[in-house]
């Protein structure tokens, strides 16, 4: 299981989401996104979504919080919580969960992981990266 986070735990996730999500770089969808992710060693990194013109090679919120932790805490990263918010260009909340690509990608580094995105009601869903790719991706001997 994940190390855990307590209710206070996930609101600084949920708040530092929603402040990445003003950083996106969104001028083709203007869907705002952005993820915080908590650490096994408790640090906390953000990331937004970054759109492109050539738009297959635009990057999510989450890989770019993963790679973030990554670049600081190298391969011995591991995720224990992660928070994604999603935002309209008028500022209202959407039901964005992570795609198909960061779900393999969360659970590399956490299957246990808690994952939390924002709803259209405002809201929270909680779940484990485990149940969001539940026939995910594993090389042999992974
Ligand atoms: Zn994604």
């Amino acid at each position: 299981m994940n190390a855990g986070s307590t209710p206070s735990d996930l609101a600084a996730l949920r708040s530092r989401a929603i402040d990445a999500a003003r950083q996106a770089y969104a001028p083709y969808s203007n869907l705002r996104v952005g993820a915080a992710l908590r650490s096994a060693r408790g640090e906390i990194y953000a990331g937004c979504n970054v759109e492109n013109g050539a738009y297959p090679i635009g990057g999510c919120a989450e890989r770019g919080a993963i790679a973030s932790a990554v670049q600081a805490e190298g391969k011995e990263f591991r995720l224990a919580a992660i928070a994604v918010a999603a935002f309209a260009a008028d500022g209202t909340p959407l039901p964005v969960s992570p795609c198909g690509a960061c779900r393999q990608a969360l659970v590399e580094f956490g299957a246990d992981a808690q994952v939390t995105f924002l709803q259209a009601d405002g809201s929270w869903i909680e779940v484990d990266a485990g149940a969001l790719l539940p026939y995910r991706f594993i090389l042999p001997g992974q």
